[in-house]
């Protein structure tokens, strides 16, 4: 017989199961696992098989299946741990000891296969765990019986030895139980059993299984005093026991669950918190610092480690008062001291902190709060970076209290001084103080003649000496425009004070360079005494710039110490004022004329108007007081234009009335105000119209003094009355200090030589040679030459030799009112000098 082609080989049906459901048994595992299976079946078979012999226990025996199978049905969890036992432990031994060993395997079996069913999803589980117990069970009842045998036979009471066997038969059921299911599984994983950790793992369950045999034999021998029914309550009443403790058991178990599901989510919740704040504070714009409870830096984040311009470990552990600037330390301090022992407790401050190149402002807030992990209380702090804000308020706080110019402590700042000296004298009598007010002279002129920028100049070279010049205690001020004011400190004595003052106006007083010039200044200096009574620091000052306005009035560069007569020189002076506002309306300003002659012709060339002032109390007052009075209170700008009308409209009358007087011409003085209104030239022109004068017949005389503090407007006003054929005259020519190539540029047609000069020639050649070269000045500048003040036939000698143009004085005429000149008109080539 020839072997017929290999066709595919059919598995068996073993290595199909082998595949199916053994594929991760290695073959020691598959043999055990055969083996026990097969032992397992030979106990099935063999229980079986005597039962069959024995019909009368098939009623009970189902009934014991049954049960056992229900108490395994409430297994108990011991709390907090895994023990888990059944009372079908109990139930089963039970069974042994009152049906015996082939009941016991059967109910064993039925046990394991319903509770391996229950565990397990594997067929191969399914089929070992029964043949494992039911196997153990075989060898357990058999060695119960043998031992309770050979016990009885020994002479130990029946109970006993059932006691005794049951309890061994508890013990060999579990040992061989999970001894030979350990084999298996151990196998199964290529290893063999440790059979030490296999005793420490299961010892409980063993315990379990002889107690529960035990119980089992306790009942069972008590069947013989109660009889089967006390069995069936017991079995009923243990059910039921097993029954609710499992459902409490479960109870608890769920709770418990529940509880430990709860902490944790909540411990997940706290890391999760602990993250966020970790990533919150290292990422936080703004600097933080956690301290502990000595005082040191225990965390910092980024920001802070940049604000304070230093690296982490440097910063931790340092006391954080180290960080904070010396100034700032005890306020710091004492704000923290309230915190201690509040929690949640807050405060802010500002507070600069120090960096290795220099300081930086911080607003700083704290808390306190309880730290877990630091023993007591620990401090959060939080810094922003607010030096940008302090430097602006530090800036505006500056600008607030001094002048930008001279960076002098403005009025403002002044006054908070002095107001506090105030109160210091007030406090203690014996402490006193001198105020000084200084106004510059010729501050104005400086201001308008070269301009703005050399005014600053001059300002801040004065504020420059007084400082200089005051000791360290006393304070300077700028109180506006070029006013000035000082606190003389700790002096009561006047004459003190005036010493002081002198050396103020002494060193404000030397000459200075302003614009590449040099240039003398004088100040005017009113001074008053905290010790001449007590007055607010409004009065104190009013009282001193009354002191300097007297000083003024009493010509440059004086000082005037208050007194409180002086009160009622300001209150007269008001008054006056007051009076001379309506002096025009009411009739009390009139003009003098006065002559002006041609010297070689004789000829009569005009007159010069000069106001008068009828005060109703005080009669005529004096011209030059009246006429400063009119400058210093405004109304200047009415009386002006009020004389060019007034003497307009005499000259308009004469000229009609007498042919003589046809071309004559008409000085009218103005002042430098006059130069620097807007609109003079307009108010001229409308003047001029409303009298029907030409322009040709006026001229306008201004001082030399005056012309040179309007400058600045000077040029193009002119311009615009010399259009309209205006005239002008430098009056009191040789007293101010003109630049002589600046009057060039002006339209001037004459000058007028200053009486001193005129007067001073009787006394010697030097007068004489000033007029002289004036006469020279004016030929080279085509301009007429006028002598003022001729009062002696001498003089006017003197001036034809020089050969000056033209004169005017008591000689040749006095200021006399319109009325009285017709006379003298119709001699138009009237020969002055008579004698
Ligand atoms: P001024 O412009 O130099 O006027 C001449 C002054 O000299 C007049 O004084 C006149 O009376 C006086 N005078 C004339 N001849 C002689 C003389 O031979 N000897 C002496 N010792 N004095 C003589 P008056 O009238 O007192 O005026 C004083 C100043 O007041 C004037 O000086 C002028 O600057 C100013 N003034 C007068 N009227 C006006 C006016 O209407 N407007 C302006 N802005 N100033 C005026
Ligand atoms: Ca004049
Ligand atoms: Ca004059």
């Amino acid at each position: 017989m020839t072997p017929g082609p290999k066709g595919p080989v059919r598995a068996s049906p073993w290595s199909r199961f082998q595949r199916a459901h053994l594929h991760d048994y290695p073959p020691r595992a598959q043999g055990l696992w055969v083996g026990l299976v097969a032992a397992g079946t030979l106990a099935a078979a063999w229980a079986l098989s005597r039962l069959v012999a024995s019909p009368e226990l098939w009623g009970s025996t189902l009934l014991a299946v049954a049960v056992v199978v229900l108490a395994s049905q409430f297994p108990l969890t011991v709390p907090q741990t895994k023990l888990v036992f059944t009372g079908s432990d109990a139930f089963l031994f039970g069974t042994l000891a009152l049906l015996g060993t082939p009941a016991a395997v059967v109910a064993a079996g039925v046990d394991a296969a319903v509770s391996s069913f229950k565990r397990s999803r594997r067929l191969s589980s399914w089929f070992v765990s029964p043949a494992s117990s039911m196997t153990a069970m075989l060898v357990a009842g058999g060695c119960a019986g043998l031992v309770e045998r050979g016990l009885a036979r020994l002479g130990l009471p029946a109970e006993a030895a059932t006691l005794a066997a049951l309890a061994l038969a508890g013990l060999l059921h579990h040992l061989a139980n999970t001894g030979s299911l350990e084999l298996v599984v151990t196998a199964k994983r290529h290893a063999w059993p440790r059979w030490r950790n296999w005793f420490a793992d299961t010892s409980w369950m063993g315990a379990v299984a002889v107690l529960a045999a035990f119980v089992a034999a306790i009942i069972v021998t008590t069947i013989g005093q109660f009889g089967g029914e006390a069995v069936a309550v017991s079995s009923i009443v243990a059910l039921a026991v097993m029954a609710l403790l499992h459902g409490t058991v479960r109870r608890i178990e769920a709770e418990r669950a529940v509880q430990e599901s709860r902490i944790a989510q909540a411990e997940e919740e706290a890391r999760v918190n602990a993250q966020r704040f970790s990533a919150a504070f290292t990422h936080a714009a703004g600097g933080m610092a956690i301290v502990g409870n000595d005082g040191c830096v225990l965390r910092v984040n980024r920001a802070l480690c940049e604000l304070l311009g230093r690296e982490e470990p440097r910063l931790l552990g340092a006391p954080l008062l180290q960080l904070i600037a010396e100034g700032d330390r005890d306020r710091l301090q004492s704000l923290l001291a309230p915190l201690e022992g509040q929690d949640e407790a807050r405060v802010s401050a500002e507070v600069r902190l120090l960096r290795p190149a220099g300081e930086v402002w911080v607003s700083l807030h704290a808390s306190r709060f309880a730290d877990p992990a630091a023993s007591g209380n620990c401090l959060i702090f939080q810094a922003h970076d607010i030096t940008d804000r302090r430097l602006a308020e530090v800036r505006l706080q500056y600008a607030a209290y001094h002048d930008g110019l001279t960076s002098l402590p403005n009025r403002l700042a002044f006054m908070e001084r002095l107001n506090r000296d105030i109160g210091r004298v007030a406090a203690d009598q014996r402490l006193h103080f001198a105020l000084l007010l200084l106004d510059l002279d010729r501050f104005k002129m400086v201001n308008d003649s070269l301009g703005h920028g050399a005014g600053n100049e001059l300002l801040v070279e004065v504020s420059t000496r007084l400082q200089q010049c005051v000791r360290p205690d006393d304070f300077v001020g700028r109180l506006g425009g070029d006013e000035f004011a000082v606190l003389f400190d700790g002096v009561g004595d006047q004459s003190e004070a005036i010493r002081l003052a002198h050396r103020v106006a002494e060193s404000v007083g030397r000459p200075m360079r302003i614009g590449g010039t040099e240039f003398t200044v004088q100040v005017s200096i009113g001074l008053t005494m905290s010790s001449l009574g007590r007055r607010s620091a409004d009065e104190l000052i009013r009282d001193a710039d009354i002191a300097m306005y007297d000083a003024k009035g009493r010509g440059r560069g004086r000082l005037s110490v208050f007194d409180t007569s002086m009160h009622q020189y300001v209150a007269d002076r008001l008054r006056m004022e007051a009076q001379l506002r309506r002096a025009i309306a009411d009739g009390h300003i009139r003009l003098d004329y006065q002559p002006l002659y041609e010297l070689e012709s004789g000829r009569l060339m005009g007159f010069e108007a000069l106001a008068r002032w009828q005060h109703p109390e005080h009669g005529e007052v004096d011209v030059p007081k009246f006429i400063a009075l009119a400058e210093e209170s405004g109304f200047i700008a009415q009386l002006t234009p009020w004389v060019l009308e007034t003497a307009s409209a005499q000259l308009v009358t004469w000229m009609r009335d007498i042919p003589e007087a046809r071309d004559l011409r008409m000085h009218v003085n103005i002042s430098a105000r006059d130069l620097s209104l807007p609109g003079f030239a307009a108010t001229v022109s409308a003047a001029l119209g409303r009298a029907r004068l030409s322009g040709h017949a006026l001229t306008l005389e201004i001082t030399e003094t005056s012309l040179m503090q309007s400058m600045e407007h000077a040029l193009g006003v002119m311009d615009a009355l010399r259009r309209m054929g205006v005239g002008f005259s430098v009056d009191d020519f040789g007293t101010g200090y003109s630049s002589l190539s600046y009057l060039s540029t002006l339209p001037i047609d004459s000058l007028k030589i200053d009486r001193s000069f005129v007067n001073g020639m009787d006394r010697g050649p030097q007068s004489v040679e000033i007029v002289r070269a004036v006469q020279r000045l004016g030929n080279t500048l085509h301009m007429r030459v006028i002598a003022e003040g001729v009062e002696t036939a001498a003089q006017l000698q003197t001036l034809r030799e020089i050969g000056v143009d033209a004169g005017q004085g008591y000689l040749l005429g006095r200021p006399q009112p319109a009325q009285a000149w017709p006379a003298i008109l119709g001699e138009s080539r009237r020969q002055p000098a008579p004698g």
